[in-house]
């Protein structure tokens, strides 16, 4: 397979089955549903990471799994801290996540489909997702777009006599709301007359109110043990225009309002979040129950988060390294966003697999990061072409190869291929090896180059070190060395044996290149747990190195991923591509510390 096809690479790991997918196919076999509809709905506040990638595998595994749809979803309620820049990129990582499993269930707006939902008087002027099969794009949905629809809900819960508007600072409403030991207070307003309450709410929406001057809230109990059902906010003034929805709104419908009925008007069956909206879930019954609607109502389902020792997800903390300069921004390659991962040469399929191993539990966790790491190996392996390439340079003289004079090698390109195939490189005079491949003074059982030693060059001779070169200061500038060519391929001595083979590159057939050599952006598992997080930055997360590749990967293009025999996966930058000159960034090293439960260490 081409490495230029990374993206597409699915993971051989079974459909996983956890307590959610065993739900879905209770319902599935019970046919409670015509068709299984999940969506995932991140708020476009920051760039999706590595956590995120649980959610969405889950919520397009399910989807994929049974025929169904799964609607990427923004759940754009709060302007304020929300941006286009993050709706874009959102949105592509997505259709880069799930890319070869896109063909079979995404969510789909089509435009003059017919319309399922007649909400009370208002137009209905939004269809639900459909056509699942052969969406060829993620399309995404805006909670924002059912503004209208969501307005007309809340109206319909004023008539009820569930909603009221409350002229309550948000200082003073949270003084009102108690604590989980001490029950609230109803607010002042909260028994005002339907007709005063639709007719503030329409001023509200008409902009007659400063931001905070009134809210709406819905009227449940503020006695209740759950902080939730203390008539929570629905609706708060902010003056301020939105990202999708232009200006026409300067009133908003707060998370918790706009969501179940988001879900409700896609036609959303399992709606699948994580654990930290378990205590949502009776508001978000409550509100549906509330409204009387026709439809069979989605169910909340909530799973424990995804946390990965070495990183952290929280949006607030990730955008503190952005602003704070700490990282080159949210797609630099150390960032345990998507966009940093793909950067950085991670494979979808990698993230895949490591949702798939982790599985879906209500209990939190810390995965460790050796897991995930062994996730990405075992997914470039098979497809990382091998190359040689030297980072920290030593030149090696074969004083018995004429200047001019190229002996040609075969190397194999991937030893994992099922048939094997080869490049060409080319032996010459001066050559570049590692310099940590050499020992002036080796330590016992050294087997790589030393003075009067012999190693292999890979693919190529052995050769022996004759002489050490040394400038005034006593730096060593060159090794003067011999070829023995009658042990090249094909060679009358290709059997003999020395301990140790290294990597090398022609020095007259190579490239220069700026190697990016990334690590753990913390230096601790769980930064942040007791204290900064800030204070675990790794000094030593990024090492900028001048490397020498062999020439043929002067075409290397970002999306490629290489295995730098013995140094690790590298893939070309994707944001500083100059065709001719890459820069490359390493994926991870090949050590791979993985240990499976059970094994000896
Ligand atoms: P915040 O709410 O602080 O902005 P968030 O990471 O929860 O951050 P959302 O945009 O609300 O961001 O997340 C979108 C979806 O992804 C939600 O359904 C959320 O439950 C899920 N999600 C977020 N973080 C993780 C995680 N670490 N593991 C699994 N799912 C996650
Ligand atoms: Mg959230």
């Amino acid at each position: 397979m081409s490495a230029a096809n990374i993206a597409n690479v699915s993971t051989t790991t079974p459909a996983p089955s956890d307590f959610i997918r065993d739900i879905v196919a209770q319902d599935v076999a019970s046919q409670r549903f015509a068709k299984i509809v999940t969506r995932f709905p991140p708020e476009p506040n920051g760039y999706l990471h590595i956590g995120h990638a649980k959610s969405i595998c889950l919520n397009f595994g399910i989807a994929r799994e049974n025929n169904g749809q799964c609607n990427l979803r923004f759940d754009d309620t709060n302007p304020v801290k929300e941006d286009i820049e993050y709706v874009d990129s959102i949105t592509h990582d997505v259709r880069w996540l799930i890319s070869g499993w896109a063909d079979q269930c995404l969510g789909q707006k089509t435009k003059g489909a017919v319309p399922t939902a007649q909400i009370f008087n208002d137009k209905p002027d939004f269809h639900i997702g459909a056509a699942p099969l052969g969406a060829p794009e993620v399309e995404a949905f805006f909670a924002s777009d059912y503004f209208e629809q969501i307005y007309a809900y809340a109206q319909q819960l004023i008539k009820l006599g569930m909603a009221y508007v409350d002229d309550l600072t948000p200082e003073e409403t949270e003084a009102y709301r108690g604590s989980p030991d001490r029950p609230g207070r109803p607010s002042p307003w909260r028994d005002r007359c339907i007709a005063e309450n639709l007719d503030l709410f329409g001023r509200m929406r008409a902009g007659e109110f400063p931001n905070g001057a009134r809210s709406l809230r819905a009227k449940i109990d503020m006695t209740s043990p759950n902080m939730w059902l203390r008539d929570p906010l629905l609706y708060r003034i902010r003056h301020v225009a939105h990202h999708h929805a232009g200006d026409k709104w300067c009133l908003y419908p707060l998370y918790d309002f706009a969501h179940c009925l988001s879900d409700y008007l896609e036609g959303i069956t399992h709606s699948v979040c994580t654990l930290e909206f378990e205590v949502h879930r009776p508001l978000y019954d409550w509100i549906l129950q509330s409204l009387e609607l026709p439809r069979t109502l989605p169910h909340q389902y909530e799973f424990a988060k995804l946390n990965v020792g070495y990183m952290i997800f929280s949006k607030r903390r990730l955008l503190q390294l952005v602003e704070e300069g700490a990282v080159e921004g949210w797609e630099d390659p150390r960032m345990p966003t998507l966009s940093g991962a793909r950067r950085r040469g991670i494979p979808a399929s990698a993230i895949r697999r490591l949702a798939a191993i982790v599985g879906v539990t209500k209990y939190e966790s810390v995965t460790d990061i050796a897991l995930f790491e062994h996730a990405v190996r075992e997914e470039l392996n098979p497809i990382a072409a091998r190359r040689l390439a030297v980072l920290h340079p030593m030149k090696v003289v074969l004083t018995n190869i004429p200047a001019g004079e190229t002996w040609v090698c075969a190397a194999t390109n991937n030893p994992q291929d099922e048939v094997t195939t080869t490049r060409d490189l080319a032996l010459t005079r001066e050559v570049f090896i590692e310099s940590d491949d050499f020992a002036e003074i080796p330590p016992p059982k050294y087997f790589r180059l030393k003075p009067g030693g012999e190693v292999r060059l890979k693919y190529a001779c052995i050769i022996r070190c004759d002489e050490v070169i040394k400038d005034a200061a006593g730096q060593i500038t060159e090794l003067r060395c011999t070829a023995d060519l009658t042990t090249r391929a094909g060679g009358a001595n290709v059997d003999k044996k020395v301990k140790g083979t290294i990597h090398w590159v022609s020095a007259s057939h190579c490239i220069d290149a700026e190697v990016r050599l990334y690590d753990r952006l913390f230096t601790v598992p769980e930064p942040g747990a007791t204290d900064d997080f800030r204070k675990h930055l790794n000094p030593h997360s990024l090492q900028v190195v001048t490397g020498k590749l062999e020439e043929s990967l002067v075409n290397a293009q970002p999306g490629e991923s290489f295995q730098f025999e013995r140094l690790g996966y590298f893939t070309p930058d994707n944001k500083n591509f100059t065709p001719g000159r890459p820069v490359f960034n390493r994926t991870l090293t090949l050590r791979d510390t993985w240990v499976k439960p059970g094994q000896p260490k």
